[in-house]
């Protein structure tokens, strides 16, 4: 059995292997023989599926085919670009306590934790109570089908998961400033996203002569007006009351006393809690709007009759995306400007965060990290798990991973890493999980 020396050494095979989404075949054939070779009782005793694409699904059989457990990740990485790095993105270098590398964190943890935690109880002899599905992606990175396939095959198999967990929420240190507990963040839903072109159009021209109110000048003006107005007022959900609730417990004084009292002082909350972290409580209790790309003319002396800015939008669950779209659109004409929306997506349902299953999994995290305060979390991002919600009702987001609030920032960004001891804690969760669940 490998020690943490060991896992580092697997794991690093893992991170080698560059399989950016889309890049061939080939590069996830080398990564498929290197997961038959570093997993050996996996590779004997679990039944491996050609389900479609490079896409990989494993059964390992358990005791009962009712309600099984399906672990998921996906084995592609956005790549590696820009000389940001300080190291070389698919070296798997071990600097510091921690292993740098694309897909440390997002998700190639994940899926090496999972096969470890499974293939460790295959060699302590453990049988599970019920079915564990591996179910491993291909293209997660860029919308590709590779989740919808696994789905599809275990409806055409008559299977029904009993809880499905995949990467979303970690166990954050350093979340917020003064919390001396780390946050475990069991995602149970997905905020809604829609992409908003706004578009302002007039008599473009020479620069030397310029008239007023130009596009250019009409944009600013509206991204001005949304950036110092509180465009969609802040709201209370079920899920970020008791985000709220189990914050409560390990705040101290005032502030922990109205967090655990959040039934009464909802309102209130929704709005102060933002003015301390808006890049998080905003997010929580917002729909928000961020001003991703603009476009004007194409030379330095031409004032452009066209210009836009793309809003990318995140829907809170309390707002459907009809409505803030609207609201929108109205504060865009009041500036002379248009709207265009490219593809748009509701927040996903709650999944059910108190039936047996997802207090099973609760009561795993609790034991394997003792001082972190773990509550129900909404996604600000999406994730393949929206996909296999549509088959299963307790689809958790989350994977055991203790990571600051840095780390978590480094998803998709350069250097990203995971500590060294991250990996082991990650695997213990995991087999903790596989044996409670009954
Ligand atoms: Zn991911």
């Amino acid at each position: 059995m490998k020690n943490q020396n060991g896992y580092v050494d697997s794991f690093a095979k893992l991170i080698q292997c560059p399989t950016v989404s889309a890049s061939g075949k080939e590069y996830f054939d080398k990564f498929h023989k290197v997961l038959d070779e570093e997993f050996p009782h996996i590779t004997k005793v679990c039944e491996k599926f050609e389900t479609g694409g490079s896409v990989l699904l494993y059964k390992w059989k358990g005791k009962s085919q009712d309600k099984p457990i399906v672990l998921m990740a996906h084995q592609d990485v956005v790549p590696a670009t820009g000389d940001d790095w300080t190291v070389e993105p698919y070296a798997a270098v071990v600097k510091d306590g921690k292993v740098y590398g694309r897909g440390t964190v997002d998700c190639k943890n994940v899926l090496f934790t999972t096969m470890q935690a499974v293939d460790e109880l295959i060699e302590e002899g453990f049988v599970p109570e019920h079915d564990v599905y591996l179910s491993y992606s291909d293209s997660e990175e860029i919308g590709g089908p590779g989740c919808e396939i696994n789905r599809d095959w275990l409806v055409a198999h008559d299977v029904h998961p009993g809880i499905v967990l995949d990467e979303g929420g970690a166990v954050v240190t350093e979340m917020f400033p003064g919390m001396k507990h780390p946050l475990a963040t069991l995602g149970v839903m997905e905020k809604g996203h829609a992409n908003v072109k706004v578009i302002a159009r007039g008599k473009g021209g020479h620069s030397s002569q310029p008239p007023k109110n130009t596009p250019i000048v009409r944009l600013a003006r509206f991204v001005n007006y949304c950036d110092k107005h509180t465009v969609f007022a802040p709201k209370m959900s079920p899920v970020a009351k008791e985000m709220v609730r189990s914050i409560g417990k390990v705040t101290p004084g005032f502030m922990g006393w109205l967090c655990k009292n959040v039934g009464i002082f909802g309102s209130l909350l929704v709005h102060t809690m933002p003015k301390k972290s808006p890049e998080f409580w905003g997010a929580i209790f917002q729909t928000t709007i961020a001003f991703t790309m603009m476009e004007g003319s194409s030379a330095t002396n031409i004032i452009p009759n066209c210009a836009w800015v793309n809003a990318n939008l995140r829907f809170s669950p309390n707002d459907k995306s009809e409505d803030c779209i609207k609201k929108l659109e109205k504060i865009a004409k009041r500036f002379d400007c248009e709207i265009e929306v490219q593809g748009s997506h509701e927040a996903t349902p709650e999944v059910n965060f108190s039936g047996e299953e997802y207090n099973c999994l609760v009561a795993s995290v609790k034991e394997c990290f003792p001082d972190a305060v773990i509550a129900p979390y909404m996604l600000f991002g999406g994730t393949d798990c929206r996909t296999m919600q549509e088959i299963c009702d307790t689809a958790i987001r989350f994977m055991p991973c203790v990571m600051t609030a840095e780390q978590d920032g480094r998803m998709h960004a350069a250097d990203e890493n995971i500590d060294v001891d991250a990996i082991g804690k990650m695997v213990n969760c995991y087999k903790t999980f596989i044996k409670a669940y009954k």
